[in-house]
């Protein structure tokens, strides 16, 4: 009942086919995500790369137009300084000059931003315009085309300043054509407020000079209302750049109104005031400062919308970054999960359940298994490990009844001596085994006249006389010698003796022993027992062979007149008796 030979082999083959099966669908998901959250990824860093740019872009362009802002604020206290008004010169030229520093900070800045500023034209403007300005403030009294000249000198200088304003603009848009939009209405609210501006400076010579508004002014005021008009109409086009969170909407409402009702009626008042002469109502000084108060507003408007979208675009890339962190996050979770399946499975499945087929190989292989087996399967699997260990009992058991029945079959039930059967089947391998050793010798003994000895004494005493026999014989032999019943009162033993003379010399004291067997019959009277012997040397037998011949020596030692020891023929020649 041996095991097929592939049962070992295909548990380890099992093993790596499982084990491996599990490995390759795992690296499989992992891979398959890994694609997966990379071109998530991908897409998320393209979002998170746009974003930065947008934001990098948005904050360069917001300072490019801070400087734009610098040189128009310039215009202001330049205005105030020509018109020379006696208290107002020192504050009028301590703001000036801080203006100006403030322009050529914001000039340099911008230079590194935008590398192609063409800054000698814009310097070359700036520096013309400034000079101007002073020579209209240095004179005495101050004439209508000095502060004309000065003011036109300063818009140059302005319009110079929009090729950096437009280059940045083109980059921006070129980089990401969504910031379009935006950056049109940023560019709008930026000309709107320089053009309110203008609609001041407009102005401001008549006023300075105390002439009456030349028609030039005027027209010159008619156009930048016109463009003023355009402006706020192009604005208005895209309520939801103006409404844009967190940006005030109030904020537009409130610029927009300041300009019409303290800016745009102002200079209307002036306009008409100098159409017939040239008695203003206030001084240049005094509308210079309201006007700038009544554009405050729009420099409000113009920072807020430019902050709400640099807001709005921060937040996209912290989304960007919140969705990266996501992914990534996921993603690790994911392989983490699968990987932590698959040790679990692999734990506390597939580990117990190679544990559990080779406890059952080993079982089948009646190799020794250490019970309770140790493993760290899941609870589920508990009745496959109490089914091995039930295995492992009832193999117990049916061991034991096999092996109490074949001692039963192979044993004579009276003797206790092999039988017949067990006899041959222990010999038959044990001669085998020895080959051509001549040192096998098989004694068979038959005692004399038995039938006699039941006739006389009964059934039951020849029993008891062939118990006496054989424990006569075993008291003779050495523990590696086979004894067998072979016949109802024939015995075998099988030995290994050094030659035929210590063999035959075995077989002389076991007919000693069976003849000084002391017994008595119930009538008291004493049995006699003997028995004839016969002795046969191996010399590459076969089993029927060796028992013919022993047997032969047997029946010679009968015919001898029993109670005698024969050596077979055969072995005669080798040396006699
Ligand atoms: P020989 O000297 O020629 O061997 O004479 P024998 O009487 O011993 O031989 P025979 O073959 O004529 O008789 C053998 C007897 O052994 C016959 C049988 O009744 C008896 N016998 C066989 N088995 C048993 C047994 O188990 N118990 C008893 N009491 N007798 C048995
Ligand atoms: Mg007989
Ligand atoms: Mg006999």
């Amino acid at each position: 009942m041996t095991a097929p030979a592939h049962v070992k082999k295909s548990q380890s083959s099992y093993r790596l086919g499982v084990s491996r099966q599990l490995w390759i669908g795992a690296l499989a998901a992992v891979f398959l995500s890994t694609v997966l959250a990379g071109i998530i990824l991908f897409h998320v860093s393209q979002l998170l790369f746009q974003a930065r740019h947008a934001v990098v872009g948005l904050e360069e362009l917001r300072q490019v137009l801070d400087t734009a802002s610098r040189i128009t604020a310039e215009r202001a206290p330049s205005n105030v300084l020509m018109a020379g008004e006696v208290g107002q010169i020192e504050t009028a030229r301590a703001r000036l000059n801080t203006a100006r520093a403030e322009t050529d900070r914001a000039l340099n800045q911008a230079a590194t931003i935008v590398a192609t500023v063409p800054y000698n034209d814009i310097m070359r403007h700036l520096v013309q315009a400034r000079a101007l300005v002073e020579l209209a403030a240095a004179e005495t009294p101050v004439r209508y085309e000095s502060v004309q000249h000065a003011t036109e000198a300063l818009f140059a200088t302005y319009d110079a300043y929009q090729a950096v304003v437009m280059s940045k603009a083109a980059e921006l848009i070129h980089s990401d054509p969504e910031l379009a939009g935006p950056v049109q209405h940023a560019l709008i609210l930026c000309a709107l407020r320089d053009d309110a501006g203008r609609l001041g400076s407009s102005i401001i010579a008549p006023l300075i000079a105390n002439i009456p508004m030349p028609e030039s002014n005027i027209a010159n005021g008619e156009r930048l209302n016109g463009r003023i008009k355009m402006q706020r109409q192009l604005l208005s086009l895209s309520p939801d750049l103006n409404d844009r969170s967190p940006f005030p909407v109030s904020l537009r409402a409130e610029a927009e109104a300041s300009l019409v009702k303290n800016g745009e009626l102002l200079v209307a008042r002036f306009v008409a005031e100098g159409t017939h002469g040239s008695a203003y109502s206030i001084s240049a000084a005094a509308f210079s400062d309201r006007y700038v108060q009544a554009l405050k507003p729009l420099e409000v408007w113009r920072t807020a919308y430019l902050d709400s979208l640099l807001a709005d675009y921060k937040q996209k890339e912290q989304q960007a970054w919140g969705l990266a962190w996501v992914v990534g996050t996921i993603m690790l979770c994911v392989i983490s999960l699968i990987a932590g399946g698959v040790l679990l499975v692999h734990q506390r499945v597939l580990q117990p359940l190679l544990v559990a087929s080779e406890a059952v190989v080993n079982l089948a292989h009646r190799e020794p298994v250490q019970f309770p087996l140790t493993h760290h399967g899941s609870p589920e699997l508990n009745p496959l490990f109490e089914a091995v260990a039930l295995l492992d009992l009832k193999l117990r058991e049916w061991d034991a009844d096999t092996q109490r029945l074949r001692h039963q079959a192979e044993t004579d039930e009276l003797t206790g001596l092999l039988n017949r059967r067990a006899f041959q089947m222990l010999g038959e391998p044990w001669l085998e085994t020895a080959g051509a050793d001549r040192n096998a010798f098989l004694i068979l003994l038959d005692i004399d006249h038995f039938k006699s000895i039941n006739d006389r004494y009964g059934h039951a005493t020849g029993d008891q006389v062939l118990i006496m026999v054989a424990n006569a014989l075993m008291a003779h032999v050495r523990s590696d010698d086979l004894v067998g019943r072979i016949g109802g009162e024939e015995f075998a033993v099988l030995i290994r003796a050094q030659d035929q003379e210590t063999a035959t010399a075995l077989a002389h004291r076991l007919r000693k022993g069976v003849e000084d067997i002391f017994m008595l019959a119930a009538t008291g009277e004493k049995i006699s027992v003997t028995s004839s012997f016969g002795v046969a040397a191996n010399k590459n037998l076969t089993w029927r062979q060796f028992m013919a011949k022993a047997d032969v020596a047997l029946y010679a030692a009968k015919q001898a007149g029993r109670n005698c020891v024969r050596l077979a023929e055969q072995d005669m020649a080798d040396g006699a008796v």
